[in-house]
């Protein structure tokens, strides 16, 4: 299964915005009706780890046998949310919003290259961001001393088009709440996109993206000339993606 079982419920912190389905408007009748669609937030306060930083290398991952022994930092509510349509025509349903910072990560926008992220541009389902915190805590915990993760764009806030109207290249996927953009690690440690692949620690990269492979991705895409691989199918070689993997899980309906 995609998210431990282990991990402990954390409590929904603010609903910042309710409405019924038909608010939407204008969408498909492909989809059945919804209930309800919320925007929620999860309390960055109550994602201080508490948890030592270890001096020495832990290995682990989701599928080791000392997985289950290592507490996670936080976890994620899983409240519902639906990856409606497709990754590049869909619509997020009961989307979280991954908080600007957190123990493990930093959020970076891309167009305005500043950190955090803008708060429109880092949404997504409850399934995604339980899976994204557990990697980057299992990757912080085997790499010692290993900076933040940067974070770029994952959805905006009830998905749809992510396109070039909000700056730079746009995404033609990143509209459901199954994509993130995560920025490889840097030699020099800055927390910042690399600006060339000579400035990407790929022992570390290589580490990050497969335990995204390890954890269940359906894809990672990664840059053509940066050098990182994986089992053929899961993790691809395209354009634009020599700063960053492209992540992106699988539209599991509970
Ligand atoms: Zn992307």
């Amino acid at each position: 299964m995609l998210v431990p079982s282990h991990v402990p419920r954390m409590p929904i912190v603010a609903v910042l915005a309710t409405a019924i389905a038909a608010a939407l408007g204008g969408c498909g009748d492909d989809e059945q009706p919804v209930a309800q669609v919320r925007v929620l937030r999860l309390n960055p306060g109550t994602l201080v780890s508490k948890q030592p930083r270890r001096a020495t290398s832990v290995r682990a991952t989701l599928t080791s046998p000392g997985a289950h022994r290592l507490p996670p930092a936080m976890s994620v509510p899983q409240i519902g949310s639906v990856a409606a349509g497709a990754t590049n025509n869909g619509r997020l349903i009961n989307g979280l919003q991954l908080p600007g910072t957190g123990p493990d990560w930093v959020t970076y926008d891309p167009i305005l290259h500043r950190i955090p992220n803008r708060d429109d541009r880092r949404w997504g389902t409850d399934r995604l961001l339980a899976y994204l915190l557990y990697v980057l805590r299992d990757y912080r915990l085997a790499n010692a001393g290993a900076p933040p993760v940067v974070i770029g764009d994952l959805s905006r806030p009830f998905g749809g088009p992510f396109g070039s109207d909000f700056g730079g290249l746009g995404h033609v996927s990143h509209q459901n709440g199954l994509d993130v953009d995560v920025y490889y690690p840097r030699l020099d440690r800055t927390l910042q996109p690399p600006r060339a692949v000579a400035q990407v620690d790929r022992a570390l990269a290589q580490d990050l993206v497969s335990r995204f492979v390890g954890a269940g991705a359906q894809h990672a895409f990664v840059g053509l000339r940066v050098g990182l691989a994986g089992p053929p199918g899961i993790v691809q070689a395209i354009a634009h993606h020599d700063d960053h993997v492209h992540v992106r899980i699988a539209n599991w309906r509970r």
